[in-house]
Parts: C-alpha cells; sequence; structure tokens
C-alpha cells in the first residue's frame, strides 16, 4: 500500500455540476457585471469603496439567504459610495483541521461530511444568491482544485492567511478572472503576502485538474491585511496609520500592479470582538482622511456579520448566529454601513 487514502468516490467535473446546476443568461449578467464594478475599484477608475460582509461561515442556506436579502435595501441607499459584496463562506480552514470544515464538507454541521453533496450545496448557494438577491458572492479559495464548480459565480476571492504562502494557491491565483485577496500569513509577514500578489499578477506554467495549463496572470491580485499573532500566542493589530503606510512603501519598491488593501475588521485585528469592527472602520477612514496615498490604497473593508450578535456550538441551534467566528449581528451591521457611507 502506498497510500492510506479510501478512494470512496469519483466525483463529477466541474462542467458536470454546471451542466446540473447552469447559471441563467440574467445571472451570468450580474457577475459580470459585478466583476466589471469591482475591477474599475481595483484598477482605480473607480473610488468607490468595497465592502465584503457576511457571516464567517455559511452554515445555513435559509439563515444565509436571510441575511443577504436584508443587505439588498441597503445596497440601494448606499450604492453612489459602496459596493456590497456579500461573503458567502463555504470552505473553513481550521488551525489544528479539527471542527467545522464548511458547507462544502458538511451542507448539514450536524451530519457527517458528504463531499459531493457539500458541491452541490455550495453551488446551489451561490446561484440561490445571485437569482434571488441580485448578489454576485465572494468565497475563500480553499482548496484550489474546487475552484471551478463555482468560477462563473464568484466576484471576489480570497486566499487566507494559511493557504497565502502555498504555491498552488498562488498559481491558481494567477488564472482567476476575478479580484483575489492575498491575506497577511497569521505570522504577519507582509513580505509572504506581497510575493503571493506579485506570484499571482504572473504568467504561469502548471499542472491543474490533471491539465498542463498556463495562465495569463491576474493583474487584480491584491493584500488583505487580517492581524496577526504574536510568538505569544496575542493577537496583534495591522491597520494602524503606520501599518498602512509601510505597505504602501513596500508596494511602491516592488513592481506590483494596482496597488490595493482591503482591511478584515475582524480575525486578528479585532482580536475576534466583533463589536470592535466599526471602530476599526472609522479608525481606517482617519488615516484615509490623513494621507491622500492611503486613501487611494485602501479599496475596502471585510466585515464579519450575521443576523445574530456572536458565536455559538456548532449544534446551539440558534438562527443566523455563526457556528465559527463571533459576528456583528444584524442592526449593528446596518448600522455599520450606513456609518460607513456617512464618513465617506
Ligand atoms: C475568514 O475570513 O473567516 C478566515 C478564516 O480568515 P483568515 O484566513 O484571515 O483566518
Ligand atoms: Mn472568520
Amino acid at each position: 500500500m502506498n497510500m492510506n487514502f479510501e478512494f470512496v468516490r469519483r466525483l463529477a467535473l466541474p462542467a458536470e455540476i454546471k451542466e446540473m446546476c447552469p447559471l441563467s443568461k440574467e445571472a451570468e449578467n450580474i457577475v459580470e457585471a459585478k466583476k466589471a464594478a469591482l475591477e474599475a475599484v481595483f484598477s482605480g477608475k473607480s473610488d468607490k469603496i468595497v465592502l465584503i460582509i457576511g457571516p464567517c461561515s455559511a452554515d445555513n442556506e435559509d439563515s444565509v439567504i436571510d441575511y443577504i436579502k436584508r443587505l439588498v435595501p441597503v445596497q440601494e441607499k448606499v450604492k453612489d459610495k459602496i459596493i456590497i459584496v456579500p461573503r458567502i463562506y463555504t470552505n473553513k480552514p481550521r488551525t489544528t483541521g479539527d471542527g467545522y470544515k464548511g458547507m462544502l464538507h458538511q451542507p448539514n454541521p450536524n451530519e457527517k461530511s458528504d463531499l459531493f453533496k457539500g458541491i452541490i450545496a455550495t453551488r446551489h448557494l451561490h446561484m440561490r444568491a445571485v437569482e434571488e438577491t441580485g448578489f454576485a458572492c465572494a468565497d475563500e479559495m480553499l482548496y484550489p482544485e474546487n475552484y471551478q464548480y463555482l468560477d462563473d459565480l464568484l466576484v471576489y476571492v480570497a486566499v487566507g492567511a494559511r493557504s497565502v504562502e502555498d504555491q498552488q494557491h498562488r498559481l491558481t491565483a494567477s488564472g482567476i478572472c476575478a479580484p483575489v485577496g492575498m491575506k497577511n500569513p497569521t505570522s504577519g509577514d507582509y513580505g509572504v503576502m506581497l510575493n503571493a500578489i506579485l506570484a499571482a499578477q504572473h504568467p504561469h506554467a502548471f499542472i491543474y485538474r490533471g491539465w498542463e495549463v498556463k495562465s495569463t496572470g491576474n493583474p487584480y491580485a491584491h493584500a488583505i491585511l487580517r492581524g496577526y499573532t504574536n510568538k505569544h500566542g496575542e493577537s496583534n493589530p495591522n491597520y494602524h496609520y503606520e501599518d498602512l503606510v509601510r505597505l504602501l512603501n513596500m508596494y511602491s519598491s516592488k513592481k506590483l500592479m494596482n496597488p490595493a488593501v482591503i482591511i478584515d475588521t475582524n480575525h486578528a485585528n479585532s482580536g475576534k470582538d466583533p463589536f470592535e469592527q466599526p471602530r476599526i472602520i472609522n479608525d481606517v477612514i482617519n488615516s484615509m482622511r490623513h494621507n491622500d496615498e492611503v486613501r487611494k490604497l485602501v479599496k475596502g473593508f471585510m466585515v464579519e456579520s450575521y443576523i445574530e450578535d456572536g458565536s455559538q456550538a456548532v449544534n446551539g441551534g440558534v438562527y443566523g448566529k455563526s457556528i465559527t467566528d463571533p459576528c456583528l449581528g444584524w442592526e449593528k451591521s446596518e448600522q455599520l454601513i450606513m456609518d460607513l457611507f456617512e464618513k465617506l
């Protein structure tokens, strides 16, 4: 025996899944229009702010769609200044590998894993979002080989703090036709994040899903600052003015296209206290007002938000309450968006 894998079943190819769950022409147009709007921001043609907002994990189809529906009238109110991209995070990285790994693994968090059902469930959820709310959404690319199951739906892709140093993530990002945010690693090293951006902005030849492929490079690969953990295991922020100026300087010393950063207001930036998120946005807005170069660099925010405040155990059973990182509840989130709008 060479590997102690059990090959459970052969899974459908992305093209077969897309045939089973095809996107309507209308939905396709929504995705294309949103991608164009985001590209205008990341290329500097538009000075709108991108707000990637939603639960840490998309654990339940009904509550996630309910949440995204609430964003519809808010988006209408703020559309002159803010582009909202809901987070539908269907894959969760786990620090030790244990725990709920997201909808892809467990379409029902209280049942055991079923990855075929998971592929269908994640595609179905992203499709429902576009068709029922008009929002094309963001997801994390945790497993690059799965990206093609959703490549016609996602308008924003994040590479997480635990994946950003990985070659296959960087090379796959170089072939994605949407902005890809590279998070700083959990250690906080900006060099790792900027190298990931450099790699993703260039063409590559590599192996992808059993094919030899060539990518053209993604000019919209950019930074996401999410705070970091020091050697004592303590959370430290990296959204302050000095952090942004340091990133600006490092960006200009490398040959990178379209310098840009999204500030993740939760994770190690808030020390996972979701109620800190509105304050962190205000702090960044002050930095943007203080320095025009910082204003141009900061393209937006990533906020963890859901229907209920906080978090619960996986089997907690409260509708719309996170089963992974603690989130800001709906009323406070709506207030956060309206306050951001007023300040821009
Ligand atoms: C997340 O966005 O929920 C997440 C897991 O982020 P990070 O990779 O920054 O920990
Ligand atoms: Mn999270």
